[in-house]
């Protein structure tokens, strides 16, 4: 964070009351994250088993830490009182910022974006947590753009560190400054980048998946990749592994993204490897088979 957004970082107002919109792995991850720093956060989905899972896998995490010795019984009930599971917008409107992680479908999005913008006071801040999306495209369905702008966990929300915060063209340095102190709060690093297909992180990564898919081209073999990278060069997991840990359905349709955006630099390869798993319905953890077999 640099120059006038730096200033507007120390001076934002702190953020009092969140909401996210969407209960799924990456906003039950957020809300969780938020509540156990301190921030209420209401969770608001359109299925009531959405949001029964976002909040028992809240309480197994919280579970853990108590079994640890790290949390005591009451903090858990604490912390499990800041989510407040929600089937309807009433709650949210008291939001300082909304964080949308519904499904990754740029209309379902801007419908929903939409939809909160009318809800929540005119200072409010919205984010979306879409990894592939364009924040200026989303920011097209806000009558207040300037509001808005991308807040891009990993997954799982409770573990990585790194959140880029995604500035839209129209965005305010005030937007930047409260999402910055909100991620500041929730524990996270936060990095303002600007926008573009893959962000930052997706821009690194990707070209190393399509140096590992043109290594396997070539015939080499992945577990022998794997553990290279993992046990020898030291790097937390190999690149199969990540890609499992991913899905290789969400690679699949990133290396789109990328390959649409940086037509010379990260284009279509032919019989990508990647390619090749996500029609054979190898899919990675998710569906218990990848390059590595989980069932
Ligand atoms: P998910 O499918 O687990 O959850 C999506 C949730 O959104 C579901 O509970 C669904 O009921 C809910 N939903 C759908 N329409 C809604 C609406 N109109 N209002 C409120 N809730 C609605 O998806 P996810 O993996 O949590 O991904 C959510 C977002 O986060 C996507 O944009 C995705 O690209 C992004 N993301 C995912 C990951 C990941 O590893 N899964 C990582 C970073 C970012």
């Amino acid at each position: 964070v640099k120059g006038k957004a730096k200033k507007a970082t120390k001076l934002a107002k702190p953020v009092e009351q969140a909401a996210v919109l969407g209960a799924g792995i990456m906003g039950g991850g957020i809300a969780y994250q938020s509540a156990v720093k301190g921030t209420p956060v209401v969770m608001k989905d359109i299925a009531q088993p959405a949001l029964d899972l976002g909040l028992n896998e809240a309480a197994k995490l919280l579970g853990k830490q108590v079994e640890r010795g790290r949390l005591k019984p009451d903090g858990m009930a604490k912390v499990l009182n800041n989510i407040v599971p929600s089937l309807d917008y009433a709650p949210v409107a008291h939001a300082d910022v909304v964080v949308e992680a519904v499904v990754e479908n740029p209309k379902v999005k801007g419908i929903v974006l939409a939809e909160v913008e009318g809800v929540v006071a005119e200072d409010a801040v919205l984010a979306s947590n879409t990894s592939t999306i364009s924040i200026d495209l989303l920011a097209q369905s806000l009558k207040r753009p300037e509001n808005f702008c991308g807040m891009h966990f990993f997954n799982p929300v409770h573990r990585m560190p790194l959140v880029e915060v995604i500035r839209g063209a129209k965005t305010s340095d005030e937007t930047v400054a409260k999402v910055v102190a909100y991620a500041a709060k929730m524990g996270k690093t936060p990095i303002v980048v600007n926008d573009c297909p893959g962000f930052f992180v997706n821009r690194v990564l990707f070209p190393y998946f399509a140096g590992f898919s043109l290594l396997l081209k070539e015939g080499a073999d992945f577990q022998q990749i794997d553990k290279v990278m993992s046990k020898q060069f030291g790097w937390p997991m190999g690149p199969a592994y990540l890609l499992d840990v991913v899905g290789i359905d969400t690679a699949h349709h990133c290396l789109d993204v990328m390959a649409a955006g940086f037509p010379e630099r990260m284009g279509k390869m032919e019989n990508d490897p990647v390619d090749l798993m996500f029609k054979a319905d190898r899919y990675g953890q998710k569906n218990g088979k990848g390059f590595f077999q989980y069932a």
